[in-house]
């Protein structure tokens, strides 16, 4: 209790800036939106929500992409019913969720999200029992489940472009937030106090990046400034939330922008710590080999292939190995148990933030381990090695380190090579190999070859799931 009036005291309650109490409306001639361009089931769950007496809306990102020719990626819906009268409607419906709880209505594939209008719950509003409250002690909401007008369920929402409710039945937006003058402007911009906004949910923060970059629009400088200072609030967000926002953020198509917004905000640091601090240590060839990983991650998306978040995380943990490698080795470790306690370690400590689920840690260390088992390819190592389930991703990272700059001897071109000859051809590769002193082949010294014909080099890409 003494403890509760202190902090209010100490932090006075600060609400976030009102949006209108009435909206602008929009009618269909004010903007080029209808209701054909909506997911048809999205359509349908509003109608039916409305034929059963709520209000119900499409809302967020859908709305708001389509305003600007993007395809959205998901379609949410807003209403006045709670998740319980959500679920009675549809028989195939789930509430799922606890910080946040909505209802998934199913059709095949498609998952219409349903939420049901909340209020912002302003700190000091809690019960007593501190296992009922909303927020911890830096403010950050724990549960978002008080439910309240449409009026209300705009002013909680994070920007105001995402605040834009499209009513299917008169194909009108409402528009509580001014978000249509900063869709038409560009502008990612809070709503209400940005500060309190992001000590509320600090991913908001990870959020304003995302939008940033997919969009192509400004973080507006209001809701720009406290960013850097508040990154290391990220600190505080559950692990397994965390892995969520970071796929959302690098496996969408436009990773190294988001990456270059991650760095200029001080975000990174709070993600990938080790990776922060190699990228201090060694800031080239770290920022290279980053970069280059997302870019090729980037083009996979684009040219509609399979990506996996293994290569990933490998690229971004692997310049943190070799200091990592050293401090055991100070320790008296040899150089491979020394590479595998690095692994382990590294993996593990950036779980901690980031909760990797181990049906990709378990790839991370293949392909890092491939690093080793590549140079190795005397007698029968190399066809053991191409058979290897984890050959092509352990190969496509070779690449990705030799274009990034390390220094392997040639090593990429030779299993390039090798790939593509015939088994004669293989034999007299092997044979060749065995006038290399160990060293050389160690460094992954292949025979000089020169290159067949242009540029053969499959590209370093993260495939290999
Ligand atoms: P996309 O689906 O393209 O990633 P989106 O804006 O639809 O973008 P969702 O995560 O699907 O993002 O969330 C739907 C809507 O819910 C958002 O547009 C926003 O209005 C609201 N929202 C989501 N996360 C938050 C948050 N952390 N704080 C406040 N509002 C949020
Ligand atoms: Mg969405």
């Amino acid at each position: 209790m003494l403890k509760k009036l202190f902090q209010s005291l100490r932090s006075p309650l600060r609400r976030a800036r009102p949006v209108r109490s009435t909206p602008e409306i929009l009618s269909e001639h004010q903007h080029s939106l209808r209701r054909g361009q909506f997911s048809r089931y999205a359509v349908s769950v509003v109608e039916r929500l409305q034929n059963a007496g709520y209000q119900a809306y499409l809302v967020g990102g859908c709305v708001r992409d389509l305003l600007i020719d993007v395809d959205p990626k998901d379609f949410d819906v807003a209403t006045s019913a709670t998740p319980e009268q959500v679920r009675a409607e549809f028989r195939n419906a789930r509430v799922i969720g606890r910080r946040f709880r909505l209802v998934h209505v199913h059709f095949g594939r498609e998952i219409i999200e349903v939420a049901t209008f909340r209020a912002n719950h302003p700190q000091g509003d809690d019960e007593e029992d501190s296992n009922q409250s909303s927020h911890n002690e830096s403010g950050r909401i724990l549960r978002d489940n008080v439910y309240g007008s449409l009026e209300e369920d705009a002013q909680r929402r994070d920007f105001t472009i995402n605040a834009l409710y499209f009513d299917v039945t008169g194909e009108r937006i409402l528009d509580y937030a001014r978000g249509m003058h900063d869709v038409r402007n560009q502008q990612i911009r809070l709503i209400g106090d940005p500060e309190q906004r992001y000590q509320e949910d600090p991913v908001r923060m990870l959020r304003a990046v995302r939008f940033a970059a997919k969009l192509d629009f400004e973080i507006e400088p209001h809701s720009a400034a406290p960013i850097s200072r508040l990154a290391p609030m990220l600190r505080e967000i559950p692990a397994a939330r965390l892995f969520d926002e970071v796929l959302k953020l690098f496996l969408a198509g436009y990773a190294e922008f988001v990456y270059d917004l991650l760095l200029e905000f001080d975000l990174f640091e709070p993600l990938f710590p080790a990776s922060a601090a190699a990228l201090k240590r060694d800031p080239e060839p770290t920022d290279r080999l980053i970069r280059l990983a997302l870019a090729s991650t980037d083009q996979r998306i684009a040219q509609g292939k399979s990506v996996t978040p293994a290569f990933l995380f490998a690229a971004l943990l692997w310049p943190a190995l070799p200091a990592r490698v050293a401090q055991l080795r100070e320790h008296g470790l040899p150089p491979i148990p020394a590479m595998h306690e690095a692994a382990h370690q590294l993996i593990s400590e950036q779980c901690q933030r980031i909760a990797i689920p181990k049906r990709f840690t378990m790839p991370i260390r293949e392909i890092w381990d491939m690093q080793e088992r590549l140079p190795r390819r005397q007698g029968k190592r190399a066809d053991l090695l191409l058979d290897n389930p984890r050959f092509r991703a352990g190969y496509d990272f070779l690449i990705l380190r030799e274009d990034a700059g390390e220094e392997l001897g040639g090593l990429g071109d030779w299993w390039t090579d090798y790939q593509d000859c015939t088994d004669s051809e293989r034999r007299r590769m092997i044979r060749d190999l065995g006038t290399l002193t160990s060293q050389e082949e160690g460094n992954g010294g292949a025979p000089r070859k020169r290159r067949r014909s242009g540029n053969k080099r499959r590209h370093a890409a993260p495939t290999g799931e």
